[in-house]
């Protein structure tokens, strides 16, 4: 265990390298924000439940100069070169590298997931901002072929205007980074709100922002309660694009407010990713890659492996396989260096991962291991496996969010594929096969947005990350992040060889 964290009464300043990245106000319009007066959140550590700081809870005029700083800044970052902007996304990724420790212990102090992960976390969430400010020198147009004679007819992408980022606690560096990054590379400005339960590795992003050398108002990082912020920011008409990371329960309420202005959205939500393993895999190979698809961040990982389907003729000596290693994880401190799972983020993500399992048991499946608490501290559950789960069961269709691994066994191709489109989220689906024929016909036939073909690994910048059907529209990455920021103008111009209008 490294000294001095978790455990260690110190405050969170003295555990950081550099103790100004810790930082307990907003910061809008290139100032840190502490209005006086107002009421304070705060912000604990799911492992040990002490307080690591607090953060003020702004009031609708701190939001409307967010805005106007926001707008302010816009009107002069939409016309900069794309040098400038690549320039400055790079002096920001420098920053975040240089500082990657310090980054990461903030996340897993907030966020509680293991220290290497969190690092992981850092390097991904970087690699975004490295990769935008590269590609905001490569957001071409095109000059079409005309159908309109003596006239020349081109496309340009143009900025949307201030966007508006709402991201979740999971990955609170990455998820952030993932869309600041593209939003300033298309030449928007931002507004950000990271959850509120873990807001001090986006504040720290601002900070080094700033010394990045951002104009005033270019990203701003709003503190408080979401639901009144987020609903003051849709009805704002000059707000263009809201892109919005977190439940799909929260994004069906957010796109229904973007509605009213019909304003720009990119949703990324919720995710029920079915691990199929077929019989002529070998079981070592099977067995690494579902644990690592189910127990990443203690589970509480959009892209999860909520169901893994096993086929019948290895099922059983899987479900052996797979709790034995399961009992084996470590769970504890995320800065303990040998801890595997740490806390789940508040009681309500326990309490759905104790009602999950009671349901399915209830409802016949096999508690092979876990379905406890855990003595690690009150938020933490023990790594649990259910095998024989079926559709009736909660763990099936819904979300579960923890370290709770359902099993279910499978015997024709088209019966596990019909099974796994049945559900109203299509984010992620790994397959495992070794026979290139099955392989292809599955991942044609899976209506998810990202399929893993023997690899649990398939995210990073290059790749378009997204989902379809409840688990949200747009993408992020790949040259497709830089469009969800982006207008497409078509200009369509007389060059005076014709006569006529
Ligand atoms: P959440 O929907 O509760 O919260 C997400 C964000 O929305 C937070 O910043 C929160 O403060 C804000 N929010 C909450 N209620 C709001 C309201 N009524 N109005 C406006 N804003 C509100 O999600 P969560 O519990 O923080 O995160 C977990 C969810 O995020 C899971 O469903 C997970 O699958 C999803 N997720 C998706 C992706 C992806 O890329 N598809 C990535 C990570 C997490």
């Amino acid at each position: 265990m490294q000294q001095g964290l978790s455990e260690n009464p110190a405050t969170v300043p003295d555990l950081l390298r550099d103790p100004t990245l810790f930082r307990e106000a907003a910061f809008t319009g290139g100032r840190w924000l502490l209005p006086a007066g107002a009421e304070h959140i705060e912000v604990r550590n799911p492992s040990s439940g002490r307080l690591l700081g607090r953060i003020p809870v702004l009031g609708d005029s701190d939001v409307d100069n967010a805005i106007s700083a926001a707008r302010e800044a816009f009107s002069s970052w939409r016309s900069s070169m794309a040098e400038s902007r690549a320039e400055l996304l790079l002096a920001w990724y420098r920053l975040i590298i240089q500082h990657k420790e310090d980054l990461a212990k903030l996340i897993t102090l907030e966020q509680g997931k293991p220290l290497a992960e969190s690092i992981g976390e850092i390097e991904y969430g970087a690699g975004f901002v490295r990769w935008f400010a590269e590609e905001a020198r490569r957001a071409y147009g095109e000059t079409i072929p005309t159908h309109l004679p003596g006239r020349n007819l081109s496309t340009v992408y143009e900025p949307c205007g201030v966007a508006v980022l709402i991201t979740p606690w999971n990955f609170p560096h990455a998820m952030l980074v993932r869309k600041a990054a593209a939003a300033i590379a298309a030449g928007c400005s931002v507004i950000a709100l990271q959850s509120e339960e873990t807001p001090f590795s986006a504040l720290a992003l601002a900070e080094l922002a700033d010394r990045a050398g951002f104009p005033a108002g270019l990203i701003n990082v709003l503190t408080g309660h979401a639901k009144p912020i987020v609903a003051r920011l849709c009805d704002e008409p000059t707000v263009r694009v809201v892109s919005f990371t977190g439940s799909t329960a929260v994004g069906r309420i957010i796109l229904q407010q973007a509605s009213e202005t019909v304003k720009r959205v990119c949703m990324e939500l919720g995710g029920h990713a079915p691990f199929i393993g077929f019989p002529d895999v070998d079981m070592d190979t099977l067995v690494d890659a579902a644990i690592a698809a189910k127990f990443q961040t203690s589970g509480q990982d959009c892209l999860a492996a909520n169901r893994i389907y096993i086929h019948h003729h290895i099922y059983d000596e899987f479900v052996k396989e797979f709790t034995r290693r399961t009992e084996a994880l470590k769970v504890g401190d995320g800065f303990d260096d040998s801890v595997e799972i740490g806390p789940l983020q508040h009681e309500g993500q326990v309490r759905k991962a104790i009602d999950h399992v009671q349901d399915a048991v209830a409802k016949g499946a096999r508690l092979m291991t876990g379905g406890t608490r855990h003595g690690a501290g009150e938020l933490f559950y023990t790594p649990t496996v259910l095998a024989d789960v079926t559709p009736e069961m909660k763990i099936y269709t819904e979300e579960t969010f923890g370290p709770v691994a359902a099993l279910c066994s499978f015997t024709t191709e088209q019966e596990v594929l019909s099974a796994a489109n049945q559900s109203e989220y299509g984010l992620a689906a790994y397959v495992y096969s070794r026979d290139v024929e099955t392989c292809l016909r599955m991942s044609s036939n899976l209506e998810y947005g990202m399929v893993g073909v023997n690899s649990i690994k398939l995210t990073g910048p290059p790749i378009p990350f997204g989902g379809v059907k409840q688990s949200g529209m747009g993408r992020e990455g790949a040259r497709y992040g830089l469009r969800e920021f982006s207008n497409l103008k078509y200009i369509c111009m007389n060059n005076g060889s014709t006569s006529g209008s």
